[in-house]
């Protein structure tokens, strides 16, 4: 699994809510990409989560 996270990404803090071991927050979400294996679910959670569909999973 890819994970990125486009330009769309206005900061709000949901993805780290439900899966803070591979996302985290400052100025845009910066994804762990060691941190994606065993951790799908989340992002795929994390994905639906997204306000404004920032987070691109390939
Ligand atoms: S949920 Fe989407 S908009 Fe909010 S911080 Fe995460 S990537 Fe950015």
């Amino acid at each position: 699994m890819k994970v990125t996270v486009n330009d769309s990404c206005i900061a709000c803090g949901a993805c780290e809510s439900v899966c803070d071991v591979v996302f985290s927050v400052e100025d845009k979400a910066v994804v762990d990409e060691g941190a994606i294996a065993g951790n799908e679910d989340c992002v795929k959670e994390a994905a639906d989560c997204c306000p404004v569909n920032a987070i691109e999973i390939a």
